[in-house]
């Protein structure tokens, strides 16, 4: 008889199992995010093939503007989860507000919020992409498509994940009690269990960071890659590699599977500027990943799932990885607010000094 390999469903009705009195309404949700996923998976797989590249000339709420496997991802997500009677309503990176369920199928008691394609600037030149999600209680008494619903701080989402789509597609989820990934087998139209209970390696010698912005970081941020650069001369003594893919669900993936840490913090460049990704449906959920499989998600100043949110496209710096990096960074985030940093490496006769040969 063949080894019988464990499907997403078969592991998903088991977790439903070990909740006595569990209805399935949150299983039948979960294939339906994983039947958005497949499809998304499928045309971004077809690229030029489907004519689906090229920008849609189109703006989402923000005024980004959107790619056109954006705005199909995003439809993708909205029809395959609206009719399923298992959602109160939904949110999306690429939508100004909540969407209503329509009032011809019945409303369930969860929330989806949903980055319905991370990393989409890479689509073009053929980088991992993703999707991202977020699952929440709708509050008793509150209207899902309100903005009110889905302000619950990332410790109580009852599920999250992603969808990669790189040289294999595959669906990372948890449910609060570890994290699994599941590896799309294309043949048979299914996602298997690849690799259960995923944790981020403790020891790290990658970080990933856009040092473009470098003028700009506050100076525990600095700090902090400066003595990464440093390496075996510098305080800690180890050599680092740097790693940068500008796609969020590429950079948790890489960490997930071989270690380090990343940072989109919080700047300089305006005054109380937050950060760069999104609270709700990028830093949220990835971070539920990342502490689930024993890292750590943090803002710079704390972690990610504490944060109150205050509005659904709210944005945050966004520090996760390994738990010890993660705290160190924090510690300079303490450290620097009360006395300044002299970035040597970003002096004068620094590293990073201007080419006048001074
Ligand atoms: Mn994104
Ligand atoms: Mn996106």
């Amino acid at each position: 008889m063949p080894r019988r390999e464990t499907t997403i469903t078969e592991y998903i009705i088991g977790e439903q199992r070990k909740f006595p009195g569990a209805t399935g309404g949150f299983t039948a949700l979960l294939n339906d995010i994983r039947l958005a996923c497949k499809r998304i998976a499928y045309l971004v797989g077809k690229g030029a093939l489907a004519g689906v590249h090229g920008p849609a000339g189109s703006r989402n709420s923000r005024g980004e503007e959107q790619h056109k496997l954006d705005v199909l991802a995003n439809d993708i997500f909205l029809a395959t989860n609206e009719w399923g009677g298992h959602l109160a309503g939904m949110a999306s990176e690429e939508l100004e507000a909540p969407y209503a369920i329509p009032a011809e199928y019945p409303r369930g008691r969860y929330l989806l919020a949903f980055d319905p394609l991370d990393g989409s600037s890479n689509i073009d030149v053929n980088v991992s992409v993703g999707s991202i999600f977020s699952v929440l209680a709708c509050p008793e008494g509150v209207a899902g498509e309100s903005e009110l619903a889905f302000l619950q701080p990332g410790s109580r989402q009852v599920c999250a994940g992603y969808a990669i789509y790189g040289p294999t597609t595959m669906l990372v989820l948890t449910f609060g009690r570890g994290v699994h990934g599941f590896t799309l087998d294309r043949e048979i139209g299914e996602f298997i269990h690849t690799h259960p209970d995923l944790r981020v390696p403790e020891e790290a010698s990658e970080f990933a960071i856009n040092t473009s912005n470098a003028r700009f970081w506050e100076p525990a941020v600095k700090r902090y890659v400066d003595e990464c650069l440093a390496g075996r001369s510098g305080p800690r003594d180890k050599d680092f590699n740097m790693r940068w893919v500008a796609s969020l669900v590429a950079e948790t993936h890489r960490i997930l599977m071989r270690g380090g840490v990343f940072l989109y913090p919080r700047d300089e460049r305006e005054q109380g500027r937050a950060g760069r990704l999104r609270l709700l449906y990028e830093a949220n959920p990835i971070a539920m990943v990342i502490e689930q499989a024993g890292g750590r998600a943090s803002t710079g100043y704390g972690p990610v799932l504490a944060v109150e949110p205050k509005s659904l496209h709210q944005r945050t710096g966004f520090v996760f990885g390994a738990r010890r990096e993660v705290e160190r960074i924090e510690a300079y985030h303490r450290d620097h607010n009360e006395r300044p940093y002299d970035a040597p490496l970003f002096a004068a006769r620094g590293l990073f000094r201007a080419a006048d040969g001074a």
